[in-house]
């Protein structure tokens, strides 16, 4: 599990984040909303290592991973691709172990996403949609117990956002990863996660926790909300 302990941050005199405390269980599904520009990156920066904390820490099954990277997969709210490895490499970097088979899954994940004539073009020939396609790809195959998405489907038209949300479901399950999700979608997050953290504005605090009562397996149901897809 990831527990946040009393975390604040500041830039500069702007105060953004006042002591947020927080779990997120093993295999939860969580969601964090909250105003554009409250911090919702920014906590996801602390958590990611890629920030600092002026206050607090953070636990990742214990072990203090405050401002380290690499111990969860995490995707930023801008895909960063690397602008010189092709849609593949990017697909499959950071994947150590069983490179092959990795490959041989993220081939089929990219073609499934639409991108079969992509796999082996860079980044700049690649519209925004398809870039975050591609991040969205890294992360699902990525093997850490903890998934950061930081607005994953914001650039994606509804019917691929419907088959990327499947498509994290689906992982979730099979893997029993833990994963935290910020949207804007109140709809989005009601239907994927078991909690919701709504973030007050800046500097942001948690205003609400809400409990999802909803019944696995959820990929049933997005069929059933929306049959003709089948
Ligand atoms: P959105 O929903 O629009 O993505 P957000 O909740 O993710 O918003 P953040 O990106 O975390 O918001 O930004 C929170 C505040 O922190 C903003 O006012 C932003 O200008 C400021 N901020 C973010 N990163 C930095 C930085 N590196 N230096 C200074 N200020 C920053
Ligand atoms: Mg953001």
């Amino acid at each position: 599990d990831l527990t946040l302990e009393n975390i604040s941050k500041s830039f500069g005199e702007k105060e953004i984040l006042r002591n947020i405390s927080l779990s997120i269980n093993s295999g939860e599904f969580v969601s964090l909303l909250g105003p554009s520009g409250s911090g919702k990156s920014t906590l996801f920066s602390l958590i990611g290592g890629l920030l600092k904390p002026d206050v607090g820490d953070i636990f990742l099954n214990g072990k203090k991973i405050t401002n380290k990277t690499g111990y969860i997969s995490y995707m930023p709210q801008q895909p960063s691709l690397f602008p010189w490895r092709t849609v593949l490499e990017n697909a499959i970097l950071g994947q150590e172990l069983s490179r092959k088979r990795d490959e041989e899954k993220a081939k089929m994940l990219l073609e499934k996403a639409g991108l079969r004539e992509f796999i082996h073009a860079y980044p700049h020939q690649l519209s925004g949609g398809m870039k975050q396609r591609v991040a969205f790809i890294r992360a699902l195959l990525s093997p850490q117990s903890m998934m950061c998405l930081d607005e994953p489907f914001s650039a994606l038209d509804a019917f691929t956002r419907l088959d990327m949300q499947k498509w994290l479901l689906e992982t979730w399950e099979a893997y029993e990863q833990s994963i935290f999700f910020i949207t804007h979608d109140i709809e989005e997050a009601l239907f994927l996660s078991d909690k919701i953290v709504v973030l007050s504005s800046r500097p942001a605090q948690i205003k609400e926790i809400i409990q999802v009562p909803f019944e696995r397996p959820r990929n049933e149901s997005l069929l059933l909300t929306y049959p003709f897809l089948e």
